[in-house]
């Protein structure tokens, strides 16, 4: 069976020096759910050496999908893209039961009706006392992390939709493209205001077209290739680029996955030109640079690193750049910072056993640094961590780094 490249397999040299890197192993210590035990499951199956047996699916449905090992990996190893060829195929050998569920997931996250029906609901719990009070009652029960992700959502309420087109404030540095996305777009549109706010002040005219639809990041994540790619196709039919410098995704993951989209759409002229202009809001605010801020926060703040900004997008110095010119504000470090906590796309949804322990590590971490707010930068994040502090009833806020900043710039914000 072939479904991933041979010499990318082949690349691993097993010298495990990966291995400490990785969350799933960290938790675990075994050698199938570590970076160079899944390789060499994948090589078996690609050589028809084992067969794709339930527990050898396990094991790489257990790999999270957080790149920490390339990040680690001394000789290079592309492991993002042999996780992602292999999903497909396991998709191929699941049960048609699981597998209507896990496209029914994504349909539920990436078609807009659904979605933002189900989040309506969520919306309307969210940041509510008695969805909180029943989260904490309830936390030990099955229907416990349900009730925290609800109560964790922000609250719903009236507020224009964002204009699509916002001039740059001051001297002009270029044309940007923003990417609503889907679950940031229904769950976070107070970050999408703050990131548009901060990108005018710092001379970015932000255009935002209308009917984006989602990018296909998330039918990736769940093993349906040809899903996103007609996803990224339909999107690239949506944008028109002549003019723009750069396209902003509001999630990291959306971000990872359309800076990758040549290796996707191999030979579509467009789908370079989106690659190419492609860039996480907080990475191009660093470069650009932005006035003194008007006010000040007094925070003590940990930033966590979301693993699609960190691992596969290299973004780790500049929301702490970005954070440290907040008059009053004080980083503190967070160890394991840039282990997964859990979220991980639909990870929380479908492995959700492994899923509660990185979030009760990272949450122990948080603890530790003595921080009263986390910035934690990816809708999907903000919204694992902060349930897992209102189940726990821990006294931490958890915010973007970008509605903090624009907090500070009086532009809204946390
Ligand atoms: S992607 Fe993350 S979970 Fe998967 S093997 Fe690499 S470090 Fe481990
Ligand atoms: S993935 Fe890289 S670091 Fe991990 S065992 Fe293979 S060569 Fe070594």
């Amino acid at each position: 069976m072939r479904f991933v490249e041979t010499e990318k397999l082949l690349s691993c040299v097993h010298c495990g020096l990966c291995l400490p890197s990785c969350p799933t192993y960290a938790e675990l210590g075994t050698e199938s759910d570590s970076p160079r035990g899944r390789i060499l499951l994948m090589r078996s199956l690609e050589e028809g050496r084992l067969a794709p047996t339930d527990e050898v699916i396990a094991h790489l449905d257990g790999c999270l999908g957080c790149r920490a090992c390339e990040t680690a990996c001394p000789s290079g190893v592309p492991y993002g893209s042999l996780i992602e060829a292999a999903r497909p195929y396991l998709e191929s050998r699941r049960s048609p039961t699981r597998r209507l569920a896990r496209r029914a997931l994504g349909a539920l996250l990436t078609r807009r009706l659904p979605r933002r029906l189900t989040f309506s609901v969520v919306r309307a719990l969210g940041g509510s006392r008695p969805a909180i009070a029943l989260a904490r009652a309830l936390a030990a029960t099955p229907f416990g992390p349900w009730l925290a992700y609800a109560a964790a959502a922000p609250p719903a309420r009236p507020a224009a939709p964002l204009a699509a087109r916002t001039e740059a404030e001051g001297a002009y540095r270029g044309t940007a493209l923003y990417l609503t996305g889907c679950v940031a777009e229904t769950l976070f549109p107070d970050t999408a205001r703050a990131t548009v706010a901060l990108l005018a002040r710092a001379g970015v005219r932000v255009l935002v077209p209308a009917e984006q639809g989602c990018c296909g990041a998330l039918a990736l994540h769940l093993g349906d290739a040809s899903g996103a790619h007609s996803h990224a196709r339909r999107l690239l039919g949506a944008l028109d680029l002549h003019g723009v410098d750069w396209v902003l995704p509001s999630a990291a993951g959306c971000g990872a996955f359309l800076r990758e989209l040549s290796q996707h759409l191999p030979g579509n002229p467009a789908a370079g030109a989106l690659a190419e202009r492609t860039r996480d809001p907080l990475s191009l605010l660093a470069e650009l640079g932005l006035p003194p801020p008007r006010g000040r926060l007094d925070r003590t703040v940990a930033v966590h690193d979301p693993c699609h900004l960190v691992h596969a997008q290299g973004v780790r110095d500049e929301p702490r750049r970005l954070l440290r010119t907040v008059p009053g504000l004080t980083l503190v470090d967070l160890e394991e910072s840039d282990f997964c906590c859990g979220s991980a796309g639909t990870y929380n949804v479908t492995e959700p056993a492994m899923a509660a322990r990185l979030l009760d590590r990272k949450l122990e971490r948080i603890v530790a640094s003595g921080a009263e707010v986390v910035a934690a930068a990816n809708p999907g994040c903000l919204l694992q961590i902060r349930a897992g502090a209102i189940a726990r009833s821990l006294p931490v806020r958890v915010e973007h780094p970008l509605e903090l900043l624009a907090a500070a710039h009086g532009l809204g914000g946390a």
